[in-house]
């Protein structure tokens, strides 16, 4: 079973923000900017190129509650980033979908700029 999964399932602790019947969110272990969270379907999906069409209201009921967290987190007003990483290049390490809510500062872009090419 994976991490995520494991966090779904209480086995591992986390720091929840939000829960309901099909999405998780909790902060991230590791922030990279004042908030930092992981919105996280509890269905396991291994990234976005493993998502199917049965999971198109999943992924779209994702966002929506990315929006309404970073609205409850107090970080929509001036704005915010959500990141979803996929496969090995695209920075993604572990295996379950997920979008990166960050904000709370003004975020860099592009990212990870000092990574060899
Ligand atoms: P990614 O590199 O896009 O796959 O992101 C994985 C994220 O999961 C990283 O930002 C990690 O800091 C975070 N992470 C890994 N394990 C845990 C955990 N047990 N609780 C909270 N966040 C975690």
């Amino acid at each position: 079973m994976c991490i995520f999964c494991k966090i779904v399932d209480g086995d591992i602790p986390s720091n929840k923000v939000y829960e309901d019947e099909q999405i998780l969110v909790f902060k991230d272990v590791n922030p990279t900017a004042p908030t930092h969270l992981l919105v996280i379907p509890k269905k396991h999906i291994a990234s976005l190129d493993a998502a199917e069409q049965a999971d198109l209201e999943l992924l779209g009921r994702l966002q929506l509650t990315a929006a309404e967290i970073a609205r409850q987190q107090g970080i929509a007003k001036d704005g915010y980033r959500l990141v979803l990483n996929c496969g090995e290049q695209g920075g993604q390490t572990v295996d379950h979908l997920h979008y990166h809510l960050i904000g709370g500062q003004m975020l860099g872009w592009p990212p990870f700029t000092d990574v060899a090419k």
